[in-house]
């Protein structure tokens, strides 16, 4: 595939995860309005978020996990780190 061919098919598959990035972040936002002030908390829920993606990947990897739920925590990360990022 020509460089700009994929890197056009790669525009286009990061938009579409940008997308349920940005519908997860809403979705916490309205579940949990109060995002800690302090960055030890904050950084700490992404933390959470990405032991979840970790654990995801384990139970995947070693037992009866999906991908389904990896790509679940992998979205759940990210929207954690864009709101740090945005309280930054
Ligand atoms: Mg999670």
């Amino acid at each position: 595939m020509p460089r700009l061919a994929a890197e056009r098919w790669e525009m286009s598959i990061l938009n579409h995860k940008l997308e349920e990035i940005y519908d997860e972040y809403f979705r916490a936002a309205t579940l949990h309005p109060n995002w800690p002030e302090d960055l030890i908390h904050q950084a700490a829920i992404v933390g959470e978020e990405a032991g979840e993606l970790l654990q995801a990947a384990l139970k995947y990897t070693y037992e009866d996990g999906t991908r389904a739920a990896i790509r679940k925590e992998a979205i759940q990360t990210a929207a954690m780190c864009y709101r740090l990022l945005i309280n930054l």
